[in-house]
Protein backbone atom coordinates (compact mmCIF):
# COMPACT_ATOMS: atom_id res chain seq x y z
CA UNK A 1 0.00 0.00 0.00
CA UNK A 2 1.16 3.42 -0.82
CA UNK A 3 1.19 7.05 1.16
CA UNK A 4 -1.53 8.64 2.00
CA UNK A 5 -2.03 12.40 3.67
CA UNK A 6 -5.78 12.78 4.89
CA UNK A 7 -6.58 16.82 5.16
CA UNK A 8 -8.41 18.11 7.79
CA UNK A 9 -9.00 15.53 11.03
CA UNK A 10 -12.90 16.20 11.88
CA UNK A 11 -15.19 12.97 11.76
CA UNK A 12 -14.28 11.77 8.19
CA UNK A 13 -11.08 12.94 8.27
CA UNK A 14 -10.24 10.68 11.37
CA UNK A 15 -12.70 7.64 10.19
CA UNK A 16 -10.54 7.82 6.69
CA UNK A 17 -7.28 7.81 8.82
CA UNK A 18 -8.33 4.39 10.60
CA UNK A 19 -9.59 2.61 7.57
CA UNK A 20 -6.82 3.63 5.61
CA UNK A 21 -4.28 2.43 8.46
CA UNK A 22 -6.54 -0.66 8.43
CA UNK A 23 -5.82 -1.62 5.23
CA UNK A 24 -1.95 -0.91 5.54
CA UNK A 25 -1.56 2.15 4.04
CA UNK A 26 1.74 5.03 5.33
CA UNK A 27 -1.72 7.55 6.91
CA UNK A 28 -0.39 10.95 7.89
CA UNK A 29 -3.52 13.45 9.48
CA UNK A 30 -2.76 16.89 8.50
CA UNK A 31 -4.84 19.34 10.20
CA UNK A 32 -4.38 23.41 9.82
CA UNK A 33 -7.32 24.10 13.02
CA UNK A 34 -7.03 22.15 16.31
CA UNK A 35 -8.16 18.72 16.04
CA UNK A 36 -10.54 17.80 18.76
CA UNK A 37 -9.35 15.69 21.77
CA UNK A 38 -11.82 12.67 21.13
CA UNK A 39 -10.24 12.71 17.32
CA UNK A 40 -6.37 12.80 18.68
CA UNK A 41 -7.27 9.87 21.26
CA UNK A 42 -8.49 7.63 18.50
CA UNK A 43 -5.56 8.78 16.16
CA UNK A 44 -3.55 7.78 18.88
CA UNK A 45 -4.25 4.78 19.73
CA UNK A 46 -4.14 3.69 16.32
CA UNK A 47 -0.69 4.59 15.95
CA UNK A 48 -1.83 7.22 13.71
CA UNK A 49 0.93 10.41 13.09
CA UNK A 50 -0.94 13.97 13.22
CA UNK A 51 -0.37 17.08 13.00
CA UNK A 52 -2.36 20.89 13.86
CA UNK A 53 -2.09 23.87 13.26
CA UNK A 54 -0.19 23.75 10.25
CA UNK A 55 0.16 21.64 6.53
CA UNK A 56 3.82 20.00 6.63
CA UNK A 57 3.76 20.68 2.86
CA UNK A 58 7.05 17.92 1.68
CA UNK A 59 5.18 14.99 3.64
CA UNK A 60 1.91 16.25 1.80
CA UNK A 61 2.86 16.65 -1.55
CA UNK A 62 4.99 13.17 -0.80
CA UNK A 63 1.70 11.01 -0.78
CA UNK A 64 0.34 9.02 -3.43
CA UNK A 65 -3.58 10.18 -2.50
CA UNK A 66 -4.95 12.72 -0.57
CA UNK A 67 -8.22 12.47 1.25
CA UNK A 68 -9.24 16.53 1.59
CA UNK A 69 -12.41 17.79 3.96
CA UNK A 70 -15.22 18.96 1.78
CA UNK A 71 -14.24 22.00 3.80
CA UNK A 72 -11.51 22.33 1.97
CA UNK A 73 -11.65 24.38 -0.99
CA UNK A 74 -9.56 23.79 -4.19
CA UNK A 75 -7.90 27.05 -4.36
CA UNK A 76 -5.92 26.86 -1.25
CA UNK A 77 -2.45 27.32 -1.85
CA UNK A 78 -1.47 23.25 -1.41
CA UNK A 79 -4.38 21.98 -2.83
CA UNK A 80 -3.20 23.96 -5.74
CA UNK A 81 0.05 22.16 -5.68
CA UNK A 82 -1.25 18.92 -5.23
CA UNK A 83 -3.77 19.74 -8.78
CA UNK A 84 -0.56 20.67 -10.16
CA UNK A 85 1.35 17.63 -9.69
CA UNK A 86 -1.19 15.45 -10.17
CA UNK A 87 -1.61 13.90 -6.94
CA UNK A 88 -5.44 12.18 -6.99
CA UNK A 89 -7.15 14.08 -4.35
CA UNK A 90 -10.10 12.32 -2.78
CA UNK A 91 -13.71 12.99 -0.52
CA UNK A 92 -13.89 10.32 2.34
CA UNK A 93 -16.42 8.64 0.88
CA UNK A 94 -14.92 7.42 -2.50
CA UNK A 95 -11.90 6.28 -0.58
CA UNK A 96 -14.42 4.06 2.38
CA UNK A 97 -16.51 2.76 -0.63
CA UNK A 98 -13.22 0.92 -2.28
CA UNK A 99 -13.50 -0.86 1.28
CA UNK A 100 -17.23 -1.41 1.64
CA UNK A 101 -19.26 -4.63 1.24
CA UNK A 102 -22.61 -2.01 1.57
CA UNK A 103 -24.71 -1.11 -0.62
CA UNK A 104 -25.73 2.72 -1.02
CA UNK A 105 -28.53 4.82 -0.96
CA UNK A 106 -27.23 8.45 -1.99
CA UNK A 107 -29.00 11.79 -1.65
CA UNK A 108 -27.94 15.06 -2.82
CA UNK A 109 -29.35 18.45 -3.97
CA UNK A 110 -29.41 22.02 -2.45
CA UNK A 111 -32.13 21.52 -0.15
CA UNK A 112 -34.02 18.90 1.37
CA UNK A 113 -31.03 16.56 1.65
CA UNK A 114 -30.96 15.93 5.77
CA UNK A 115 -34.21 15.48 5.95
CA UNK A 116 -34.46 12.54 3.01
CA UNK A 117 -31.53 11.14 4.42
CA UNK A 118 -33.34 11.28 8.23
CA UNK A 119 -36.18 9.54 6.66
CA UNK A 120 -34.49 7.01 4.41
CA UNK A 121 -32.36 5.99 7.58
CA UNK A 122 -35.63 5.80 9.78
CA UNK A 123 -37.22 3.43 6.84
CA UNK A 124 -34.53 1.27 6.80
CA UNK A 125 -33.88 0.53 9.87
CA UNK A 126 -37.55 -0.43 10.59
CA UNK A 127 -37.51 -2.40 8.11
CA UNK A 128 -34.41 -4.18 9.87
CA UNK A 129 -32.25 -3.73 7.67
CA UNK A 130 -28.10 -3.57 8.98
CA UNK A 131 -27.43 0.07 7.89
CA UNK A 132 -25.39 2.68 8.37
CA UNK A 133 -26.41 6.76 8.12
CA UNK A 134 -23.31 8.62 6.99
CA UNK A 135 -22.01 11.54 4.77
CA UNK A 136 -22.62 14.84 5.56
CA UNK A 137 -24.75 13.84 8.91
CA UNK A 138 -24.47 11.01 11.28
CA UNK A 139 -20.85 9.27 12.23
CA UNK A 140 -18.06 8.40 9.47
CA UNK A 141 -18.96 6.09 6.64
CA UNK A 142 -15.11 5.30 6.61
CA UNK A 143 -14.96 4.71 10.23
CA UNK A 144 -18.29 2.20 9.85
CA UNK A 145 -16.24 0.68 6.98
CA UNK A 146 -13.44 0.37 9.16
CA UNK A 147 -15.04 -1.15 11.99
CA UNK A 148 -18.53 -2.47 11.54
CA UNK A 149 -19.25 -2.37 7.71
CA UNK A 150 -23.01 -2.52 7.07
CA UNK A 151 -25.53 -4.28 4.61
CA UNK A 152 -26.54 -0.77 3.13
CA UNK A 153 -25.86 3.14 3.77
CA UNK A 154 -27.87 5.84 3.32
CA UNK A 155 -25.10 8.80 2.28
CA UNK A 156 -25.97 12.97 2.62
CA UNK A 157 -23.38 13.98 0.12
CA UNK A 158 -22.79 17.83 -0.64
CA UNK A 159 -21.44 18.77 -4.07
CA UNK A 160 -18.69 19.76 -2.51
CA UNK A 161 -17.70 15.44 -1.64
CA UNK A 162 -18.88 15.17 -5.29
CA UNK A 163 -16.41 17.69 -6.65
CA UNK A 164 -14.12 14.85 -5.44
CA UNK A 165 -15.74 11.66 -6.33
CA UNK A 166 -14.61 9.57 -9.60
CA UNK A 167 -15.23 5.88 -9.51
CA UNK A 168 -17.77 6.10 -6.68
CA UNK A 169 -21.11 4.41 -7.69
CA UNK A 170 -24.49 4.50 -6.48
CA UNK A 171 -26.41 2.20 -6.33
CA UNK A 172 -29.46 4.20 -5.60
CA UNK A 173 -29.28 7.82 -6.11
CA UNK A 174 -31.82 10.65 -5.41
CA UNK A 175 -31.25 14.55 -6.73
CA UNK A 176 -33.64 16.55 -4.64
CA UNK A 177 -32.84 19.76 -6.48
CA UNK A 178 -30.55 22.35 -7.77
CA UNK A 179 -31.14 25.71 -6.76
CA UNK A 180 -28.43 28.37 -6.84
CA UNK A 181 -26.17 27.98 -3.74
CA UNK A 182 -22.53 28.08 -3.06
CA UNK A 183 -21.85 29.46 -6.52
CA UNK A 184 -18.98 31.54 -5.48
CA UNK A 185 -16.97 27.93 -5.26
CA UNK A 186 -17.93 26.80 -8.88
CA UNK A 187 -16.66 30.22 -10.83
CA UNK A 188 -13.77 27.70 -12.15
CA UNK A 189 -13.06 27.41 -15.25
CA UNK A 190 -15.99 29.91 -16.24
CA UNK A 191 -13.36 32.51 -18.24
CA UNK A 192 -11.63 29.05 -20.14
CA UNK A 193 -14.29 27.09 -21.37
CA UNK A 194 -17.16 29.86 -20.92
CA UNK A 195 -19.68 27.48 -18.58
CA UNK A 196 -21.26 29.11 -15.89
CA UNK A 197 -20.99 28.67 -12.48
CA UNK A 198 -24.52 27.59 -12.29
CA UNK A 199 -23.43 25.25 -15.02
CA UNK A 200 -20.19 23.43 -12.69
CA UNK A 201 -22.34 23.25 -9.83
CA UNK A 202 -24.60 21.17 -11.62
CA UNK A 203 -22.16 19.09 -13.25
CA UNK A 204 -21.30 18.42 -9.80
CA UNK A 205 -24.60 17.22 -8.58
CA UNK A 206 -24.61 14.96 -11.30
CA UNK A 207 -21.92 13.55 -10.47
CA UNK A 208 -24.45 11.54 -8.05
CA UNK A 209 -24.85 9.32 -11.14
CA UNK A 210 -21.51 9.09 -13.59
CA UNK A 211 -21.04 5.36 -12.67
CA UNK A 212 -24.12 4.23 -12.12
CA UNK A 213 -25.39 1.05 -14.72
CA UNK A 214 -28.17 -0.21 -16.16
CA UNK A 215 -29.35 -2.06 -12.61
CA UNK A 216 -28.91 1.16 -10.79
CA UNK A 217 -31.43 3.43 -9.62
CA UNK A 218 -31.90 7.28 -10.49
CA UNK A 219 -34.51 8.75 -8.88
CA UNK A 220 -34.97 12.88 -9.08
CA UNK A 221 -37.70 15.67 -9.16
CA UNK A 222 -38.93 16.18 -12.67
CA UNK A 223 -40.18 19.61 -11.94
CA UNK A 224 -37.56 21.55 -10.89
CA UNK A 225 -37.79 24.89 -12.29
CA UNK A 226 -33.64 25.22 -11.78
CA UNK A 227 -32.98 22.20 -14.15
CA UNK A 228 -33.00 23.72 -17.81
CA UNK A 229 -34.82 21.16 -20.57
CA UNK A 230 -31.20 21.64 -22.05
CA UNK A 231 -29.54 20.13 -18.58
CA UNK A 232 -32.27 17.45 -18.27
CA UNK A 233 -31.48 16.21 -21.57
CA UNK A 234 -27.79 16.14 -20.47
CA UNK A 235 -28.73 15.00 -17.25
CA UNK A 236 -30.68 11.84 -18.89
CA UNK A 237 -27.70 11.30 -21.30
CA UNK A 238 -25.73 10.43 -17.80
CA UNK A 239 -28.01 8.21 -16.51
CA UNK A 240 -28.05 4.73 -16.70
CA UNK A 241 -30.43 3.71 -19.94
CA UNK A 242 -32.35 0.63 -19.18
CA UNK A 243 -31.61 -1.49 -22.53
CA UNK A 244 -34.20 -4.01 -23.50
CA UNK A 245 -32.32 -6.88 -22.20
CA UNK A 246 -32.07 -5.78 -18.64
CA UNK A 247 -33.77 -6.77 -15.95
CA UNK A 248 -36.49 -4.89 -13.95
CA UNK A 249 -34.25 -3.55 -11.44
CA UNK A 250 -35.37 -4.19 -7.76
CA UNK A 251 -38.84 -4.57 -6.73
CA UNK A 252 -39.94 -3.85 -10.25
CA UNK A 253 -38.61 -0.30 -9.98
CA UNK A 254 -37.64 1.58 -12.89
CA UNK A 255 -33.82 2.57 -13.41
CA UNK A 256 -35.18 6.16 -13.90
CA UNK A 257 -37.85 7.51 -11.34
CA UNK A 258 -38.88 11.32 -12.17
CA UNK A 259 -41.63 12.39 -9.45
CA UNK A 260 -43.83 15.09 -10.04
CA UNK A 261 -45.72 16.80 -6.90
CA UNK A 262 -48.96 15.09 -7.86
CA UNK A 263 -47.13 11.45 -7.41
CA UNK A 264 -47.93 11.86 -3.49
CA UNK A 265 -51.49 12.41 -3.62
CA UNK A 266 -52.11 10.01 -6.63
CA UNK A 267 -50.38 7.01 -4.64
CA UNK A 268 -52.18 8.03 -1.54
CA UNK A 269 -49.21 8.49 0.42
CA UNK A 270 -49.44 10.11 3.84
CA UNK A 271 -46.54 12.32 5.99
CA UNK A 272 -46.24 13.38 9.15
CA UNK A 273 -44.10 16.44 8.29
CA UNK A 274 -45.96 20.37 7.38
CA UNK A 275 -45.41 21.32 3.58
CA UNK A 276 -45.34 20.73 0.09
CA UNK A 277 -42.05 20.79 -0.23
CA UNK A 278 -41.97 18.17 3.06
CA UNK A 279 -44.23 15.84 0.34
CA UNK A 280 -41.43 15.73 -1.99
CA UNK A 281 -39.34 14.68 0.78
CA UNK A 282 -41.03 12.09 1.46
CA UNK A 283 -41.95 10.82 -2.03
CA UNK A 284 -38.49 10.07 -2.88
CA UNK A 285 -37.86 8.91 0.17
CA UNK A 286 -40.77 6.08 -0.62
CA UNK A 287 -39.06 5.45 -4.00
CA UNK A 288 -35.58 5.01 -2.87
CA UNK A 289 -36.59 2.73 0.47
CA UNK A 290 -39.30 0.59 -2.03
CA UNK A 291 -36.13 -0.16 -4.73
CA UNK A 292 -33.87 -1.16 -2.27
CA UNK A 293 -36.76 -3.63 -1.44
CA UNK A 294 -38.56 -1.79 2.01
CA UNK A 295 -42.05 -3.78 2.34
CA UNK A 296 -44.74 -1.46 1.01
CA UNK A 297 -47.44 -0.89 4.20
CA UNK A 298 -44.15 -0.56 5.91
CA UNK A 299 -42.85 2.46 4.11
CA UNK A 300 -46.27 3.99 4.40
CA UNK A 301 -46.60 3.48 8.03
CA UNK A 302 -42.89 5.19 8.55
CA UNK A 303 -44.03 8.09 6.51
CA UNK A 304 -46.96 8.86 9.55
CA UNK A 305 -44.85 8.61 12.24
CA UNK A 306 -41.66 9.88 11.09
CA UNK A 307 -40.57 12.24 14.11
CA UNK A 308 -39.16 14.44 11.62
CA UNK A 309 -35.84 15.97 11.82
CA UNK A 310 -34.80 18.54 14.65
CA UNK A 311 -34.82 22.43 13.69
CA UNK A 312 -36.86 21.98 10.24
CA UNK A 313 -40.31 23.07 10.76
CA UNK A 314 -40.39 20.75 14.43
CA UNK A 315 -43.27 21.14 16.29
CA UNK A 316 -42.81 22.16 19.85
CA UNK A 317 -45.45 22.51 21.94
CA UNK A 318 -49.41 23.97 22.03
CA UNK A 319 -49.81 26.42 24.24
CA UNK A 320 -53.43 28.26 24.95
CA UNK A 321 -54.70 27.40 21.40
CA UNK A 322 -50.84 28.27 19.60
CA UNK A 323 -48.66 25.72 18.30
CA UNK A 324 -45.21 26.57 18.24
CA UNK A 325 -42.96 25.33 15.39
CA UNK A 326 -39.19 25.54 15.12
CA UNK A 327 -37.57 26.13 12.03
CA UNK A 328 -34.23 27.71 13.05
CA UNK A 329 -32.60 25.83 10.69
CA UNK A 330 -34.26 28.58 7.98
CA UNK A 331 -31.00 30.89 8.11
CA UNK A 332 -31.75 31.96 4.51
CA UNK A 333 -34.68 34.03 3.25
CA UNK A 334 -35.49 31.19 0.82
CA UNK A 335 -35.91 28.55 3.33
CA UNK A 336 -38.17 30.80 5.02
CA UNK A 337 -40.61 31.13 2.04
CA UNK A 338 -40.58 27.13 2.14
CA UNK A 339 -41.71 27.38 5.86
CA UNK A 340 -44.64 30.01 5.46
CA UNK A 341 -46.01 28.19 2.20
CA UNK A 342 -46.52 25.64 4.67
CA UNK A 343 -48.51 26.98 7.05
CA UNK A 344 -52.11 26.65 6.95
CA UNK A 345 -53.13 28.96 10.16
CA UNK A 346 -52.25 32.73 10.62
CA UNK A 347 -48.66 32.53 11.59
CA UNK A 348 -46.77 35.34 14.36
CA UNK A 349 -43.57 35.08 12.57
CA UNK A 350 -39.77 34.83 14.46
CA UNK A 351 -37.33 36.26 11.91
CA UNK A 352 -33.82 37.91 12.82
CA UNK A 353 -30.32 37.13 13.46
CA UNK A 354 -27.13 38.13 11.74
CA UNK A 355 -28.15 39.15 7.92
CA UNK A 356 -26.48 38.11 5.29
CA UNK A 357 -27.06 40.87 2.60
CA UNK A 358 -30.43 39.22 2.92
CA UNK A 359 -33.32 40.90 0.50
CA UNK A 360 -36.70 40.70 2.34
CA UNK A 361 -38.77 41.74 -0.55
CA UNK A 362 -38.63 37.90 -1.57
CA UNK A 363 -40.82 37.25 0.96
CA UNK A 364 -43.17 40.19 1.94
CA UNK A 365 -46.20 39.14 0.03
CA UNK A 366 -46.35 36.16 1.79
CA UNK A 367 -45.85 37.29 4.98
CA UNK A 368 -48.85 40.00 4.39
CA UNK A 369 -51.10 36.58 3.30
CA UNK A 370 -49.83 34.31 6.31
CA UNK A 371 -48.95 36.46 9.36
CA UNK A 372 -50.93 38.23 11.84
CA UNK A 373 -47.67 39.46 13.01
CA UNK A 374 -44.08 39.79 12.62
CA UNK A 375 -41.46 39.57 15.52
CA UNK A 376 -37.98 40.94 15.27
CA UNK A 377 -35.07 39.25 17.16
CA UNK A 378 -31.25 39.57 16.71
CA UNK A 379 -29.08 42.72 18.09
CA UNK A 380 -29.53 44.82 15.16
CA UNK A 381 -33.13 44.85 13.72
CA UNK A 382 -33.22 47.90 11.94
CA UNK A 383 -32.98 46.53 8.51
CA UNK A 384 -35.80 44.33 9.19
CA UNK A 385 -38.29 47.28 10.17
CA UNK A 386 -37.71 48.81 7.13
CA UNK A 387 -38.52 45.75 4.75
CA UNK A 388 -41.97 44.59 7.37
CA UNK A 389 -43.18 48.04 8.88
CA UNK A 390 -45.12 48.86 6.09
CA UNK A 391 -47.26 45.39 5.85
CA UNK A 392 -49.55 46.69 8.03
CA UNK A 393 -48.99 43.88 10.73
CA UNK A 394 -48.22 44.87 14.12
CA UNK A 395 -43.81 44.30 14.16
CA UNK A 396 -42.17 43.83 17.76
CA UNK A 397 -38.75 44.31 18.56
CA UNK A 398 -37.04 42.05 20.70
CA UNK A 399 -33.61 41.14 21.85
CA UNK A 400 -33.80 37.63 23.79
CA UNK A 401 -35.58 34.69 22.92
CA UNK A 402 -37.05 35.15 26.18
CA UNK A 403 -38.71 38.40 25.15
CA UNK A 404 -39.64 37.22 22.09
CA UNK A 405 -41.71 34.13 22.97
CA UNK A 406 -43.20 36.38 24.78
CA UNK A 407 -43.70 38.95 22.57
CA UNK A 408 -45.61 35.98 20.18
CA UNK A 409 -47.49 34.78 23.23
CA UNK A 410 -48.86 37.85 23.78
CA UNK A 411 -49.62 38.20 19.80
CA UNK A 412 -51.15 35.15 19.06
CA UNK A 413 -54.69 34.15 19.26
CA UNK A 414 -55.70 30.59 19.57
CA UNK A 415 -56.15 28.88 16.49
CA UNK A 416 -52.87 30.62 15.27
CA UNK A 417 -49.04 29.58 14.59
CA UNK A 418 -45.81 31.17 16.02
CA UNK A 419 -42.97 30.12 13.50
CA UNK A 420 -39.40 30.69 14.84
CA UNK A 421 -38.01 31.00 10.71
CA UNK A 422 -35.38 33.11 11.06
CA UNK A 423 -33.91 33.81 7.27
CA UNK A 424 -30.62 34.73 9.53
CA UNK A 425 -27.64 33.09 10.61
CA UNK A 426 -27.67 33.17 14.59
CA UNK A 427 -24.73 34.31 15.76
CA UNK A 428 -25.71 37.86 16.78
CA UNK A 429 -27.24 36.03 20.28
CA UNK A 430 -26.84 32.52 20.09
CA UNK A 431 -23.87 29.81 19.61
CA UNK A 432 -25.11 28.71 16.36
CA UNK A 433 -28.40 27.45 15.02
CA UNK A 434 -29.11 24.86 17.44
CA UNK A 435 -28.77 26.48 20.05
CA UNK A 436 -30.94 29.48 19.03
CA UNK A 437 -33.61 26.51 18.60
CA UNK A 438 -32.94 24.90 21.81
CA UNK A 439 -33.53 28.15 23.65
CA UNK A 440 -36.78 28.41 21.87
CA UNK A 441 -38.09 25.15 22.52
CA UNK A 442 -37.27 25.48 26.37
CA UNK A 443 -38.68 28.51 27.06
CA UNK A 444 -41.75 27.37 25.02
CA UNK A 445 -42.03 24.44 27.10
CA UNK A 446 -42.32 25.78 29.83
CA UNK A 447 -44.75 28.47 29.29
CA UNK A 448 -47.90 27.27 31.33
P1 LIG B 1 -30.37 20.32 3.56
O1 LIG B 1 -29.74 19.21 4.32
O2 LIG B 1 -30.25 20.11 2.07
O3 LIG B 1 -29.95 21.70 4.00
P2 LIG B 1 -32.80 20.07 5.16
O4 LIG B 1 -33.57 18.81 5.06
O5 LIG B 1 -31.93 20.27 6.34
O6 LIG B 1 -31.95 20.23 3.81
O7 LIG B 1 -33.80 21.28 5.04
C1 LIG B 1 -33.31 22.60 5.12
C2 LIG B 1 -34.38 23.59 4.71
O8 LIG B 1 -34.61 23.48 3.31
C3 LIG B 1 -35.73 23.34 5.37
O9 LIG B 1 -35.86 24.09 6.57
C4 LIG B 1 -36.70 23.80 4.32
O10 LIG B 1 -36.90 25.18 4.45
C5 LIG B 1 -36.00 23.58 3.01
N1 LIG B 1 -36.38 22.33 2.31
C6 LIG B 1 -36.43 21.07 2.81
N2 LIG B 1 -36.81 20.19 1.87
C7 LIG B 1 -36.95 20.90 0.73
C8 LIG B 1 -37.31 20.55 -0.62
N3 LIG B 1 -37.56 19.29 -0.99
N4 LIG B 1 -37.38 21.56 -1.52
C9 LIG B 1 -37.12 22.84 -1.19
N5 LIG B 1 -36.77 23.23 0.07
C10 LIG B 1 -36.71 22.27 1.02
Amino acid sequence: MGKIAILGAGESGAGTAILAKKQGYDVFVSDMGTILDKYKALLDANNIEWEEGKHTAERILDADEVVKSPGIPDTAPLVRQLIEQGTPILAELEFAQRYSKGKTICITGSNGKTTTTSLIYYIMKKSGVDVGLAGNIGRSYALQVATEDHDWYVLEISSFQLDNMFDFRADIAVLMNITPDHLDRYDFDCLKNGATPMQNYTDSKMRIIQNQTENDIFIYWKEDEHISEELRKRMLGYAPQPTPSSRPANDGMPSQYAFVDTDFEDMGLEFSQMGQHNKRNALAAYLATRSAGADEALVRECLKDFPGVEHRLERVAEKGGVLYVNDSKATNVDACHVALKAMDKPTVLIVGGKDKGNDYSAITGIVKEKCRAVVCLGADNAKLHGSFDSLGLPVADTHSMKDCVEACRSLAQPGDCVLLSPCCASFDLFKNMEDRGEQFKTIVRAMP
